[in-house]
């Protein structure tokens, strides 16, 4: 992107962090208060898996991964005061938790093809800016000049015991123990895969979420981009 076009455009905020830091809690919650555009790049991941595994790909073969990439159309929509997730018109946003969906994500995640299409598709949908995308390489990858970095993170214990309570809230047969042990699982996945790996952009503002409510979490955030806002306009 040339640098005419990163002033013309609108904010962009890059939330970034392992998985159960609250992430998509502050990134919703943020967009809205910001009236941005909002964009869950782990819901994006999540539905490629699960056409894989219901097209039974196999993760190595690439030709088949790029062609499902290729014919599958992903939509965020807004219904009820929540977002939806479509899969060529499909509303997938619950089949897309499954725990079993969440480790095969992960791996789905590693490889080039799947990585290199859904980057060109974040790029296009945040190109405008004015936008607040969550995900693991987003500030670090997708959009590296991104005005605004969070980094959000929390022990693994603390997020292992929130994804057990949602899990549990939604009647899933799940034990604490596991579900600690699958978010250190992902970690190690997501920090050691070749390609985007899970890191911190070097410019990217670190928040830990261990023990400080939504609320402040979000207060601060916003404060953020509030001054990004204000700088841009006095230097218009
Ligand atoms: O954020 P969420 O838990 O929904 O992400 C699911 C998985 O998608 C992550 O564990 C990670 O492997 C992958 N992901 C990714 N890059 C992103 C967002 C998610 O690799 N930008």
């Amino acid at each position: 992107m040339s640098a005419g076009s990163e002033t013309e455009r609108g904010i962009v905020v890059a939330i970034d962090g392992p998985s159960g830091a609250g992430k998509s809690t502050v990134a919703r919650q943020l967009a809205e208060r910001l009236g941005y555009l909002y964009i869950d790049t782990g819901a994006m991941f999540r539905t490629v898996a699960l056409c894989v595994q219901r097209a039974k790909i196999i993760l190595d073969d690439e030709a088949a991964l790029a062609a499902l990439c290729r014919d599958l159309e992903i939509t965020f929509v807004r219904q009820d005061g929540s977002y939806r997730v479509l899969a060529n018109g499909e509303d997938v946003s619950d089949a897309i938790r499954t725990p079993e969906i969440s480790l095969l994500t992960s791996r789905i995640s590693t490889q080039k093809v799947v990585r290199d299409v859904l980057l060109h598709e974040q790029r296009r949908m945040g190109r405008a800016g004015n936008v607040v995308l969550e995900g693991r390489d987003i500030g670090s990858v997708v959009f590296p000049h991104a005005e605004v970095k969070f980094f959000l993170s929390a022990t693994p214990e603390e997020r292992g015991r929130r994804r057990f309570l949602e899990l549990q809230a939604k009647g899933e047969k799940v034990t604490l123990e596991k579900t600690i042990a699958e978010v250190i699982a992902r970690d190690a996945q997501d920090e050691q895969r070749e390609h985007a790996p899970l890191r911190m952009a070097d410019d990217a503002l670190p928040i830990d979420s261990d023990g400080i409510s939504v609320e402040e979490v979000l207060n601060v955030m916003e404060k953020v981009v509030r001054r990004k806002e204000l700088e841009r306009k006095v230097s218009a």
